[in-house]
C-alpha cells in the first residue's frame, strides 16, 4: 500500500477526497489511500462515544441481578423477582415476557408496560470449510441504531468458544486488525455485549464452554460495560460459566489494566503484545506512544502479582515485522523476565490494507523453535475461519 501526504494528493489531483481527508486530519486521523479508496487508522486514543439510549422503557437485557433487583423494587414488587427474570433473561435466554411462565400473567403484563427485552437481530451467519462438527461461523449483528458488529463461535475437541465484540469498531488502530482500520462509532451497550453469547448458545450450541472478550473494540476502553457483561456470563443464576474460562484481551490500555488487577476481578486476562520492542510496537499498534511497552510490562507484572492464573501474551507473528530470530529471543527473554505467563503465537490473518503479511510455515515453526525453551507455557494458534474472516484480526463490518 503506498502512502500520501496531503500535498502529494493534492498535487496527483484526487480532489474528490480531498475534503473527507481534511475533516479525518481535524479529527486526528491519518489517511492512507489506495487506488481503489481511502483507508483510515485512528491515532486520537481519546476517542469515547456512548451508546445510544436505545428505548424509552428500560431494556431488562443487561441489567445486573442487583439491577433487576432495584427495578423491580421500585415497581413495588418483591425483591426476588429479580432473581427470577436474572435467570430467565440469562440462563433460559427468554426473548419476551410471555416465555417466564413461573411469572403470573398480572406481572407479565405489567412488565411489558414498564419495561423491554431487546436484542440485537442477527441478519446473517457464516460457515467456514472446516468439517462441520468443527466449523467456525460467524455472525452478524444489527444493533438498534442500525449499526452493526461481529462474533465467532469456535469449536474444537476441547472447548466451544465464543469471541464477542465489546465496541462498534475501535480508536486504538492496531495495523494488522480490521476492525482497527473501521475506526470507532460507540462502546456496545452490557445487554449488546451479553446478548452475542445468549444467541450464539439459544441457536448455535447451547455446549458453550469459553468465552473470550477478543471481538471486535478494546474490551478496557468499555471497561464498566465489560466488566458487568463478565459479571453476568459468571454469575451462576446467570449464563453460570466458571470465571476461569472467560478471558477479556487488552491492546494494553495501562490504568484499567492496574484498576482491573486491584480490583481481584476473576477472569483470566490477555495482553495483545505484538513486538518486542517500543519501536516495532508504535508502527504495529500506535497506542504504544501512548502506553510505552516497558510500562505495559510493569503493568503485567502487577497483574500477576494478584493472581494464581497468570496473564497470557499474545503475539501476531508478521513477516519481516517481528518473525526475526532477534525478536524471537527478544520475546524468549521478555516472557522470563515477567515471570508467570502463557505465550500465544498467532500467525498474522491477513485484512485488506496495510502491507503485513504472514510468514512462510518454515520461519513460523523456525521462529517456534527459538521460543520453545521458554518457561512458560507456549502455544501456536491455528488460524480458524479465515476463509469467511472470522480469524483473529479479521473482523470488520460496514456500518
Ligand atoms: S486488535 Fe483489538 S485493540 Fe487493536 S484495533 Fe483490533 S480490536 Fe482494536
Amino acid at each position: 500500500m503506498t502512502t500520501y501526504s496531503m500535498t502529494a494528493l493534492y498535487a496527483r489531483g484526487m480532489y474528490s477526497i480531498k475534503i473527507r481527508i481534511k475533516m479525518l486530519a481535524r479529527k486526528g486521523w491519518k489517511c492512507y489511500v489506495t487506488p481503489m479508496k481511502v483507508l483510515t487508522r485512528n491515532t486520537d486514543f481519546t476517542a469515547s462515544v456512548d451508546s445510544p439510549v436505545l428505548a424509552e422503557k428500560p431494556n431488562l437485557l443487561g441489567m445486573t441481578l442487583d439491577e433487576l433487583e432495584t427495578f423491580f423494587i421500585s415497581l413495588g414488587e418483591k425483591k426476588f423477582r429479580g432473581a427470577q427474570v436474572f435467570q430467565w433473561l440469562y440462563k433460559y435466554g427468554a426473548e419476551s415476557f410471555d416465555d417466564m411462565t413461573d411469572i403470573s400473567k398480572t406481572l407479565r403484563e405489567r412488565l411489558g408496560e414498564a419495561a423491554v427485552i431487546h436484542h440485537a437481530a442477527a441478519i446473517k451467519t457464516q460457515q467456514s470449510g472446516e468439517k462441520e462438527a468443527y466449523a467456525t461461523k460467524k455472525i452478524l449483528f444489527e444493533l438498534t441504531d442500525g449499526r452493526k458488529i461481529e462474533s465467532v463461535f469456535i469449536p474444537d475437541d476441547e472447548r466451544r468458544t465464543v469471541c464477542i465484540s465489546t465496541q462498534v469498531g475501535c480508536a486504538v488502530g492496531c495495523e494488522f486488525c480490521a476492525t482497527g482500520w473501521m475506526g470507532f462509532s460507540r462502546n456496545l451497550t452490557v445487554g449488546e455485549i451479553v446478548g452475542q453469547l445468549i444467541y450464539i448458545r439459544k441457536y448455535i450450541d447451547p455446549g458453550i464452554s469459553n468465552v473470550v472478550f477478543m471481538g471486535m473494540g478494546e474490551p478496557f476502553l468499555n471497561y464498566e460495560n465489560v466488566i458487568s457483561a463478565a459479571q453476568i456470563i459468571a454469575n451462576e443464576k446467570g449464563v453460570g460459566m466458571a470465571a476461569k474460562h472467560i478471558t477479556i484481551s487488552t491492546s494494553g490500555i495501562i490504568p484499567k489494566i492496574y484498576e482491573y488487577a486491584d480490583a481481584g476481578h476473576p477472569y483470566n486476562l490477555a495482553i495483545s503484545l505484538n513486538a518486542t520492542t517500543e519501536e516495532v510496537r508504535q508502527r504495529v499498534m500506535p497506542i504504544t506512544k501512548k502506553y510505552p511497552l516497558t510500562e505495559l510490562l510493569q503493568a503485567a507484572k502487577h497483574f500477576n502479582s494478584t493472581r494464581r492464573n497468570p496473564v497470557t501474551l499474545e503475539y501476531v507473528l508478521m513477516a519481516d515485522v517481528n518473525d526475526s530470530n532477534a525478536d524471537a529471543l527478544r520475546l524468549k527473554k521478555l516472557a522470563s523476565e515477567l515471570g508467570r505467563c502463557k505465550v500465544n503465537v498467532i500467525p498474522y490473518n491477513p485484512i485488506e490494507g496495510p502491507a503485513l503479511k504472514r510468514p512462510s510455515q518454515e520461519r513460523i515453526d523456525y521462529f517456534m523453535k527459538l521460543v520453545s525453551s521458554i518457561q512458560s507455557p507456549l502455544t501456536l494458534r491455528r488460524s480458524r475461519g479465515t476463509d469467511i474472516s472470522a480469524a483473529c484480526g479479521q473482523l470488520a463490518v460496514k456500518n
